[in-house]
């Protein structure tokens, strides 16, 4: 995963979460405050517009530069959390590389696991959670056995599909929905399709090279 590639992947996370705009922000109009899509499109442009400072850097200064300015746009619940991802992602990738798949594999897992303690969340509770944390531990589990590339990564769309299904018979345990009781059912999370998404666009993106 080097700084060409994470800038590709933003400009193509950018035009995948465009696509679904009316889908995202009709699910947190019906389970969250309908500022969900304003919040991660604010994001995306933001990282977008910063790809000629970011083009000269190492892979984990980007992702660094990325989570701090994530930090700093995206408000809500998710800003904060997303922001805290990359920059994990990023002393993990300092420290390992990320040139091989076990390697990226666990610079994801430790971006997830930013998340979940930032977030006092776990699967579950019907967040973006229940996309990410099946996605780390298949890719953390089938790169350490060497399975064949693609394969993989049909693996992990699957599971980013599967967890984000979870999520429509959950009653929230977190975020805005939590308030919702018996009245989420039935909705899938915005947080967990915005993962999907997001997912299903790198996995493409990577098959592709
Ligand atoms: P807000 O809820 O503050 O309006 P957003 O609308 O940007 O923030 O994001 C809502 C999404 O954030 C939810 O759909 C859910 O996936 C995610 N989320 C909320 N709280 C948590 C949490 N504690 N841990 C993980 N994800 C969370
Ligand atoms: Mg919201």
């Amino acid at each position: 995963m080097d700084t060409v590639f994470i800038l590709r992947a933003a400009t193509a996370v950018k035009t995948a979460l465009l696509a679904h705009e009316a889908e995202i922000e009709s699910l947190d109009r019906a389970i969250g405050d309908g500022d969900h899509f304003i919040n991660i499109r604010r994001g995306i442009a933001v990282i977008t517009d910063m790809h000629d400072e970011l083009a000269a850097l190492e892979p984990d200064l980007v992702l660094q530069k990325i989570g701090m300015k994530l930090l700093s746009t995206i408000g809500g619940a998710s800003g904060p959390l997303i922001g805290s991802f990359f920059i994990s992602m990023a002393k993990c990738v300092k420290v390992q590389g990320a040139d091989t798949l076990p390697g990226i594999a666990a610079a994801f897992a430790a971006g997830v696991d930013a998340i979940k303690s930032r977030g006092h969340a776990e699967v579950g509770e019907k967040t973006m959670l229940d996309v990410l944390v099946p996605v780390s531990l298949s890719f953390t589990r089938l790169s350490a056995e060497g399975f064949e590339r693609n394969d993989l990564l049909n693996v992990l769309k699957r599971e980013a599909d599967q967890g984000l299904a979870t999520t429509r018979d959950m009653i929230a345990s977190k975020g805005r929905a939590a308030s919702l009781g018996e009245r989420a059912i039935g909705h899938l999370d915005p947080g967990a399709k915005t993962c999907q998404v997001i997912i299903h666009t790198i996995c493409d993106l990577t098959a592709e090279n």
